[in-house]
């Protein structure tokens, strides 16, 4: 049976699943574990994935992408993320932070910044989390001061994925001082060659290796006033709307990685033998699994479902805090249990299921924390 079967799948996203799919077959599960063990940036799945079309393939049309909408970037995400989720991170993230340049910018910046990540001559990444403060959207503390002409960024972004690869970033950053925290803050285009601006990678990461992610330090690095994207103070709400979609997406990233845990669970205790049978003939196992089933299955019906309310914009905060929580913590279970069936075997760090062990760790905590998660289901369901 194939777990991440397309009868759940809006009928315009089936095409770009099967492509997705034959992708990730083709060149992300055959890489995986060389490039969890070697730790390095993927470029050469990068550029077979821009060559097939499936990179930054969100912007729309009229700057060069092929204008996928929410229902067919998730379609990827499960495909790629049952492949490998640092090497799928890495593909997703080439356009980071992009679709608000789209939504929000000015003509000029669309030309100059989004159509060459829609062509994929560039990449981008999104800026926000801090050292010191990563759930606290209205707690950080890299300031953008007013000068002539433009802005001076001063402080640091950790956790940034592409921080060293990338072209450019949209960065968050604060530009006001007044009692509603929420419009103290701005979007800024940022050149990752700009002075004042360096960025190195954080330390190794057990999970989803593939991917990338950099420290930056701002030190008075000039912003043209031109490179604001929205207004000033606008950020917040900005960043908030992008994030009710990214979450769909993350929930995808679970999904895919459920699937994987699924897969591998299956096929071991299939060729396992104890006490003179395999050991899925054991009640035991074949409850632990029906349990893996249970939890992927309403993970999956929830996480389309909630596709469609934020595509909608039908309390889209509450869909996608629900379904971005339900699926990475069924992504988890799911590995938890995997790794049970594998016995003595799952530890072995080259085994699938240990790597999807490793990387289910981390969508549970990235787009917000899940506990963040559960604050904003609350205040969203009263
Ligand atoms: C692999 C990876 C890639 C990432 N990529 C990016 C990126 O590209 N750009 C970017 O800007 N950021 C990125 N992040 C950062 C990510 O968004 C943050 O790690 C996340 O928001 C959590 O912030 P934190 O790590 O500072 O945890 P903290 O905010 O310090 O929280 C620690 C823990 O405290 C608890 N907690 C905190 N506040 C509350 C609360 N109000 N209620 C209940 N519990 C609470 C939670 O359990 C949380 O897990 C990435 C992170 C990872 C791991």
């Amino acid at each position: 049976m194939d777990l991440l079967d397309d009868g759940i799948v809006p009928e315009h996203a089936r095409d770009v699943k099967a492509e997705a799919r034959e992708f990730a077959d083709e060149y992300i599960a055959p890489n995986a574990a060389a490039y969890y063990e070697s730790g390095e940036y993927p470029w050469e799945v990068l550029e077979a994935g821009m060559d097939a079309g499936l990179v930054a393939q969100d912007i729309g049309e009229e700057y060069g992408g092929r204008g996928f909408d929410l229902a067919q970037v998730l379609a990827i995400a499960e495909e790629f993320y049952r492949a490998d989720a640092g090497i799928a991170l890495t593909l997703q993230l080439a356009s980071f932070g992009a679709e608000m340049v789209e939504q929000y910018g000015t003509d000029e910046q669309k030309e100059e910044y989004l159509r060459p990540v829609a062509e994929n001559d560039q990449i981008s990444g999104l800026a926000v989390s801090e050292p010191e403060t990563g759930s606290d959207l209205a707690g950080m503390t890299t300031e953008a001061e007013k000068v002539e002409g433009g802005y001076e960024l001063t402080g640091e972004k950790y956790w940034v994925g592409n921080a060293v690869e990338a072209d450019w970033l949209t960065v968050y950053a604060k530009t006001g001082e007044s009692d509603d925290s929420y419009s103290n803050y701005t979007l800024f285009i940022v050149e990752t060659d700009s002075d004042g601006y360096e960025a190195e990678h954080i330390p190794e990461k057990m999970g989803m290796r593939a991917s990338k992610q950099g420290h930056i330090v701002f030190d008075d690095c000039f912003v043209p006033e031109e490179n604001v994207v929205g207004s000033e103070g606008g950020g917040f709400y900005v960043l908030a709307d992008f994030f009710n979609h990214g979450r769909v997406i993350v929930g995808g990233h679970g999904l895919g990685l459920a699937a994987a845990a699924i897969e591998e669970a299956e096929e071991f205790v299939h060729d396992r033998e104890a006490f003179g049978r395999t050991v899925d003939e054991f009640q035991a196992v074949q409850h632990t699994l029906s349990d893996m089933r249970i939890g992927f299955e309403s993970a999956r019906a929830l996480n389309w479902r909630a596709c469609e309310k934020v595509a909608d914009d039908e309390d889209a905060g509450y869909w996608a805090a629900l379904t971005k929580t339900k699926s990475t913590e069924v992504a988890a279970d799911c590995a938890e249990k995997g790794m049970k069936l594998h016995g003595g075997r799952s530890i072995l760090t080259d085994r699938r299921i240990a790597r999807v062990y490793r990387d289910v760790r981390i969508p549970v905590i990235y787009e917000g924390a899940n506990d963040i998660q559960r604050n904003l289901i609350y205040r969203q369901s009263r």
